[in-house]
């Protein structure tokens, strides 16, 4: 359970970290059309410059011609990168832009901290030195290579 949260954040970690940095020069639009007789009238998410966007447009403008249901469109990035969520509302379009920092702190920040527990458990157990892994096995007192003292035992 523990060993698949680290996996699965750290596995995420790195996937939104490229997606971030792929956007910085590609941009990934998804569009939806429950309409499919007008355009404007669409669902729009997309990753660009740093962030994942949704876009819910209703100025439906009718062409006449049956279109697809889903476009994808990949292109270069546009526009300038934001640190901050916005969010914005008219009455026929609402907009939300989360940057990708965001969940990749959410996920990076958890893994490191499984990453940092785990070794320090195995430090622990193996009976090494928990700042620089120096083998102390059958030591007291301060570690001999970089003088940090002996743990107490811990109730595990
Ligand atoms: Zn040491």
């Amino acid at each position: 359970m523990r060993r698949g949260i680290k996996w699965l954040c750290t596995l995420l970690a790195a996937v939104i970290a490229l997606a971030f940095a792929a956007s910085m020069r590609w941009s990934v639009f998804l569009v939806h059309r429950a309409n499919r007789t007008t355009l404007g009238a669409e669902q729009v998410l997309s990753i660009n410059m740093g962030a994942i966007e949704y876009c819910a447009d209703g100025n439906a403008e009718y062409v006449g011609v049956l279109l697809p249901a889903w476009d994808t469109f990949v292109g270069p990035a546009s526009g300038t990168f934001t640190w901050t969520p916005g969010r914005f509302k008219v009455p026929n379009t609402s907009w939300l832009r989360i940057p990708l920092w965001l969940p990749l702190a959410l996920t990076a920040a958890p893994a490191s901290l499984l990453w940092w527990a785990d070794r320090r458990r195995q430090r622990l157990t193996e009976g090494h030195c928990l700042s620089c892994g120096y083998d102390r096995r059958g030591l007291s007192g301060p570690c001999p290579e970089c003088g940090r003292s002996a743990e107490p035992p811990t109730s595990r």
